[in-house]
């Protein structure tokens, strides 16, 4: 823990943070955007953190299959892949999608000459989907705008599509080495702890990437990165944080203060709302059965579906969502309902499922246009997402 006595002045530091002054026990108070002091301590500098840190990467770092050996130049569209995947999802979750990818679709180029559906289909089971639609757009942007070649700079990077001030935080320092602070979970929570920030997430978010990029070396600043998100993986973890073998625990200002463990807080999140839905699984006889394309914008945009009623905050009744059936059928209910969490909500999807004739006619009442007949042996290798196969996996009895 940096020690500050109560005749010291604290040491400046240029986080735009507010105003600051002395504590006793060398925390100080920083005026917060709506006013509230928020304290915390003062915490270690760079250069105390970045020897023992960078050391310890060089020795422990995790091997990953987007990561390049030291002396190796970076590859930028292999950052850029990863760290969109990477969004939201874990890293044991990521690592057969992206070798996937990137054995489909080595360059940018051939991922920005790929169709649309190709990389729905090979992104699906991530989660998330928009990022893939982003993913297809910012490649072909990069090739139409930048000539194949990523931008290094983050301002640059931001005008891309789906490239916010984290991802292009992180293409900026790790790709191309410039001093810039990507700030994930991961380094949230060893920043908090580092300097015992007492302010619950979100709301501390500003303060804790303010101390951050304190923290950013002018040099190594992609090896820096990296270094806090494997400390956070692997040491400095949410709930038993290994500080014994922390190779930052003597400027820890958590660790000294025996706070490490509650921090970071969080604010009490409000409970999901429940949404419900009925699905219409439609099979042919000859082992087809009916999807529907979703609307481009929206949740699960451009994905594949089993057709469904609207997804409403109430149970819908069983003889009005059938004016919602695709076709004219024998409706069987199927025991049981699927639940899928979101976001921002839970849904709880009930199903109907019909057995039809080989030459039944897309007899539909409403959207047409946007249905088709698969080939059941075809769904591995369709762009569904997960909560569709769940959805399938229940209608014939094996979920
Ligand atoms: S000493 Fe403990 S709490 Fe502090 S950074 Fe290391 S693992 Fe995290």
């Amino acid at each position: 823990m940096s020690t500050v006595a109560l005749e010291q002045p604290l040491r400046s530091r240029d986080t735009s943070l507010g105003t600051s002054e002395a504590l006793p026990g060398g925390a100080e108070t920083v005026e917060g955007t709506a006013g509230a002091p928020l304290v915390h301590s003062v915490g270690p500098t760079a250069a105390q953190i970045n020897a023992p840190l960078l050391g310890w990467y060089d020795r422990e770092r995790r091997d990953l299959p987007w990561r390049y050996g030291p002396g190796e130049t970076p590859d930028a569209y292999r950052v850029w892949l990863s760290e969109i995947m990477l969004q939201q999802t874990t890293v044991k979750a990521v690592v057969p999608y992206f070798l996937e990818f990137v054995r489909r679709w080595p360059k940018i180029e051939r991922l920005a000459k790929a169709k649309l559906d190709d990389v729905l289909a090979a992104w699906a089971g991530l989660g998330y989907y928009s990022r893939a639609r982003n993913l297809h757009a910012c490649a072909k942007a990069i090739v139409e705008r930048h000539d194949g070649r990523f931008p290094s700079r983050e301002a640059e990077l931001r005008e891309l599509p789906g490239i916010g001030p984290y991802t292009a935080a992180a293409i900026s320092a790790i790709a191309f080495g410039q001093c810039a602070t990507p700030v994930d979970g991961n380094i949230e929570r060893v920043v908090s702890r580092l300097f015992a920030v007492r302010e619950a997430l979100p709301g501390s978010k500003p303060v804790l990437r303010s101390l951050a990029a304190t923290l950013t070396p002018e040099s190594r600043a992609g090896d820096h990165a990296q270094a806090m998100m494997d400390l956070g993986a692997r040491i400095c973890t949410p709930k038993r944080p290994s500080c014994l073998m922390c190779p930052l625990s003597a400027a820890c200002d958590a660790r000294a203060l025996g706070i490490e463990a509650t921090l970071p807080m969080r604010k009490a999140k409000a409970e999901r709302p429940v949404r419900y839905g009925i699905a219409f699984v439609t099979l042919r006889e000859d082992g087809h059965i009916l999807l529907r394309r979703r609307h481009e914008a929206g949740l699960l945009g451009g994905m594949l579906e089993v057709p469904s009623t609207d997804w409403g905050d109430a149970e819908p009744a069983l003889a009005q969502a059938m004016k919602s059936a695709p076709l004219r059928a024998e409706w069987w209910p199927v025991t049981g309902v699927v639940s899928h969490t979101f976001t921002h909500f839970r849904l709880e999807l009930a199903i109907v499922r019909a057995v039809v004739r080989a030459d039944t006619q897309l007899d539909l009442w409403a959207d047409a246009d946007r249905c088709h007949w698969l080939p059941r042996r075809a769904l591995a290798k369709a762009a569904l997402p997960s909560l569709m196969r769940k959805v399938i996996a229940h209608a014939m009895g094996d979920g």
